[in-house]
């Protein structure tokens, strides 16, 4: 898709510190380094989020991320890593092309917070269980 950065990287039409690439996907390192290693699998085709994306290329793609995060652990001695994907401008999405993130975890003073604030007994669980089987 034009004027998709990541498009562009894949297509190697702009450089990326690639750490793995097939004919499906690739990955590399995203510019921020919320931790040392945090790398992105992104697809080769254009797909908005996951959610739009093609199943087989949806699980290949975590194939090589589960891959990758194995390497860190091996390669880099992270103790951990954060997998995780914003689908959607509201869910932190700010490159609209899927992507992967795995972010290597060291200890909990590495720069990374992913953090799950708590409404526990603010909403009707089965009320909720029902909207969301619809
Ligand atoms: P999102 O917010 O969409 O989940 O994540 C997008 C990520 O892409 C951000 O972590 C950002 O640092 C990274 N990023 C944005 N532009 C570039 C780029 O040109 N090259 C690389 N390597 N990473 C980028
Ligand atoms: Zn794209």
């Amino acid at each position: 898709m034009e004027n998709c950065i990541f498009c562009k990287i894949a297509n190697h039409e702009i450089p990326g510190s690639v750490v793995y690439e097939d004919e499906i996907c690739l990955a590399f390192l995203d510019l921020s380094q919320s931790t040392k290693g945090h790398t992105l699998v992104v697809c080769k085709d254009h797909y908005e989020n996951m959610l739009e994306c093609d199943d087989q290329v949806l699980t290949h793609m975590f194939l090589v991320a589960k891959k990758l995060a194995n390497q860190m652990k091996t390669n880099l001695n992270a103790k951990g890593v954060n997998i995780l994907s914003n689908a959607g401008e509201a869910a932190g999405q700010s490159v609209l092309h899927f992507h992967i993130h795995l972010i290597p975890r060291y200890d909990e003073k590495d720069g990374f917070d992913p953090v799950f604030t708590s409404h526990q007994g603010e909403y009707d669980l089965e009320e909720v269980k029902k909207q969301i089987i619809g």
